[in-house]
């Protein structure tokens, strides 16, 4: 962590209910940025920078900090927060940071950057959740379908990936079709202090991303034609990247994780009744889990300019509701899953039609399962003897 900080007065006080929203867009504010904190009361902002910046780079760094602020807070009002379950007081028996042991065990090392490789532990953990994500989507008789770890440009651009979050894409890209690029890369290429020592050129052009999220692909498989029979539920796991900067911390953000989807596509009661179908049917398993938690509505991570607008119609029309895991440890919540509704948006976008030619409707249950067992050890340890019943003899 660098030493050296720059404090900054927004000109607008940040509102509660965005400084933890600001604070994590401030880590794509500029490459000098290392960390930032945005204090409770909204107006003090707290910069970690790489070097000491002078007069006018401060001035630089002010700036571009007051335009994320002006543009996310100016005109915002508080959404109306709604609360759908409250297990948050179920009891739990741990309360450090499961990381600390998990590393020290070699249950997890770290790659690289947000990049994490699990043991025999948590290997069977992740498992023996996506078995009951599973019994989720056997109970919607969901089709199994696979999906590419690569996602298509043509395809993220069409669904306005682009414009919504920019911010955390990573891009597949591959030598460029040429003997003197490819001999010299062959020859001359290391790695160096951060990185390869290559210049951008010899890239070709980007056709694919790393898939930032798993239900896309079902959406783009069925592009451009009527939905069969008009509805669809449908089941996958996926690699999903998310570059979260500065903010990839411990199992909580990583750059690659997996996600677990029972996705729906048809009109929208269909959509709507089976993604309430499928909360009220996972609270039972929480409740197996021990799991102390809330759902609560949400809103995606847009990036500055989308932002305002996108958090209040999501927030407006109830798209996006969290399941948000206590970390007791940090007295904080993780959001371990999210039950989403993107009305018509991809039916538009992507041209599914209905039998009435409508465009189809369609949303989902998405659980991350790092983060899942990440926030099921965190509140109940690493020694299934202390675990609930139902995960210790599924395991033992
Ligand atoms: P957050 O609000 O924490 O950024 P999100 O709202 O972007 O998450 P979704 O798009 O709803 O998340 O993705 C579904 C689930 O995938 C999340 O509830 C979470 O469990 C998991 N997830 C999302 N981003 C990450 C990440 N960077 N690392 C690990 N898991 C993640
Ligand atoms: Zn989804
Ligand atoms: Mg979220």
């Amino acid at each position: 962590m660098s030493e050296h900080t720059l404090e900054i007065t927004p000109e607008i006080t940040i509102p509660e209910h965005l400084t933890g929203q600001v604070q994590a867009r401030l880590a794509y504010v500029d490459e000098w940025i290392t960390g930032a904190e945005v204090t409770t009361s909204g107006d003090q902002i707290v910069l970690q920078v790489k070097a000491a910046p002078d007069e006018a780079r401060s001035d630089e760094l002010n700036a571009k900090v007051q335009s994320v602020v002006n543009e996310m807070a100016r005109g915002s009002f508080k959404p109306k927060v709604e609360i759908l379950e409250d297990h948050l007081d179920r009891p739990t028996s741990y309360s450090k940071d499961p990381m600390d042991e998990l590393l020290a065990r070699g249950e997890v090392s770290e790659e690289g950057t947000g990049m994490f490789t699990f043991g025999p532990l948590m290997s069977r953990l992740i498992d023996y959740l996506e078995g009951r994500f599973l019994e989720l989507a056997d109970s919607f008789d969901a089709q199994p379908y696979r999906f590419p770890t690569l996602m298509s440009a043509k395809f993220l651009g069409r669904a306005d990936y682009f414009r919504a979050f920019p911010h955390s894409l990573t891009f597949a890209t591959h030598l460029r079709e040429d003997l003197e690029i490819i001999s010299a890369f062959s020859k001359d290429a290391a790695y160096e202090e951060d990185g390869l020592n290559v210049s951008p050129e010899i890239f070709s052009k980007i056709q694919a991303l790393l898939s930032p999220a798993t239900c896309y692909h079902l959406y783009f498989s069925l592009a451009d034609k009527p939905l069969p029979n008009g509805e669809l539920t449908a089941t996958a796991v996926g690699n999903c990247f998310r570059y979260e900067s500065t903010n990839l911390t411990s199992l909580e953000r990583m750059w690659n994780f997996s996600m677990r989807e029972v996705i729906f596509v048809g009109s929208k009661d269909f959509v709507l009744e089976n993604r309430e179908q499928g909360r009220q049917r996972m609270q039972s398993v929480y409740e197996e889990l021990g799991l102390a938690y809330m759902v609560e509505s949400a809103n995606d991570p847009f990036f500055v300019g989308e932002f305002r607008k996108q958090a209040a119609f999501q927030n407006a029309f109830q798209l996006k509701f969290e399941i948000r895991a206590c970390l007791p440890f940090k007295d904080s919540t993780l959001a371990v899953g999210s039950y989403n509704y993107h009305q018509d948006f991809f039916g538009r976008h992507m041209n599914i039609t209905l039998p009435d030619s409508s465009p189809a409707h369609t949303g989902c249950v998405a659980f991350g399962l790092e983060r899942f067992a990440y926030a099921f050890l965190a509140q109940h340890g690493l020694d299934p003897a202390n675990w609930p019943e139902a995960v210790r003899e599924a395991l033992s």
